[in-house]
């Protein structure tokens, strides 16, 4: 499979141009085209050499992520589905509120962790996504919207933490001043508490935002919603979050998807907040997003602001996020798994 140059460094573009036999100078040219035009086609490379770019275009590709469809209301979220070089999809999603656009990128081809709610797993897990082909889908967003997003997301399809380095390569490169420069504090890493990868974070000097998602603070039922819970217990997870903390000096935000009748009870909420209240923190509630292979349905709004209320009165401030993209296709993975061709 040919490599995207969107997930090269200058540094790397140059020296790629010198193996062809060509001046390093080259490959700033190309950085220019790909990271600051947002150039995906050959074509668009004006004043590179003939020669130079058919060389190239034996092993690489300025084009890996292709829109094949999009979903979505007018004004609202967009999602688009994206074909990669392979003939693989996954899910790209734009969320406009008031002035700042927010791109939701996926991270993998399907998904291993296998969460009860969550689309992404039942369509399989087939890999990982590059670097290039995750700023790709950042590109792709700001090609579609006119100008640069304000925000990046790791939430779509994928467990970053399950592709670390390329993960963080495409963190870097989105943050680098001479490309889209999107601030690292506007880049957020969502897991589901893959521990390795959030101790190798806090070790990487970056300052990005941290998710993890918990959606339940009993073990027991966290493991019914999310079988990563059996690797990575959260006990063991809050510590290794409560460490982020301290080495960091940056805080977390929890993930917490209410489903009816299963984890949103006001004593859940104190339960909750009683594991979260040791260290800085704030919790985001997220209303389930009905999916087909998963019997439960959000709370009534009353039932989710009674559980933000009782985290406030115990000490843990959240945010209850307004369920967006249910006119869409809902979760991340539904249309990647409706456009598969029957097996
Ligand atoms: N694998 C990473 C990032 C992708 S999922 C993670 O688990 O954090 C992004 C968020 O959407 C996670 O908190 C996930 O649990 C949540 N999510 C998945 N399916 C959902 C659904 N049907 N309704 C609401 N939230 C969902």
């Amino acid at each position: 499979m040919k490599t995207a140059l969107q997930g090269l460094f200058p540094e790397e573009l140059q020296a790629l141009c010198k193996a062809a036999g060509q001046p390093a100078f080259r490959g700033t040219q190309l950085w220019q085209w790909l990271q600051v035009q947002g150039a995906t086609r050959w074509e668009q490379l004006g004043n590179l050499p003939r020669a130079l770019k058919e060389e190239l275009a034996e092993s690489h590709t300025p084009g890996p992520a292709i829109l094949l469809k999009e979903s979505g209301e007018p004004g609202g979220t967009r999602k688009w589905l994206i074909g990669l070089a392979d003939g693989e999809n996954v899910e790209t999603v734009l969320i406009p509120a008031r002035a700042r656009h927010t791109v939701c990128v996926s991270t993998q081809v399907g998904c291993k962790m296998g969460c009860a709610f969550c689309a992404s797993a039942t369509g399989g897990y087939a890999r990982n996504l590059s670097a290039g082909e995750i700023v790709a889908q950042v590109h792709l967003a700001a090609a579609q919207i006119g100008r640069r997003p304000d925000n990046v997301v790791y939430m779509g399809m994928g467990e970053p933490f399950d592709n670390y380095d390329e993960t963080l390569k495409s963190v870097r490169l989105l943050n680098h001043p001479a490309g889209l420069h999107i601030g690292a504090r506007r880049i957020t890493l969502s897991t589901s508490g893959v521990i390795p990868g959030i101790r190798r974070l806090a070790g990487e000097g970056l300052q990005v935002e941290l998710s993890v998602s918990l959606h339940a603070a009993d073990p027991e039922l966290r493991r019914k919603l999310m079988p990563v819970e059996n690797k990575y217990p959260l006990d063991e997870l809050l510590r290794e979050c409560a460490a982020y903390t301290v080495e960091t000096n940056r805080i977390i935000t929890f993930e917490y998807t209410l489903i009816q009748g299963v984890n949103d009870s006001v004593r859940a909420a104190e339960e909750l907040a009683d594991r979260l209240r040791r260290f800085p923190c704030r919790v985001n509630l997220i209303p389930l997003s009905p999916v087909a292979e998963f019997a439960g349905v959000a709370p009534p709004r009353a039932a989710m602001e009674a559980f933000l209320q009782a985290l406030a009165r115990n000490g843990v401030e959240g945010t209850l996020r307004e369920s967006k993209g249910k006119g869409v296709d809902a979760a991340c993975g539904q249309l990647r798994r409706r456009n598969r061709p029957a097996e």
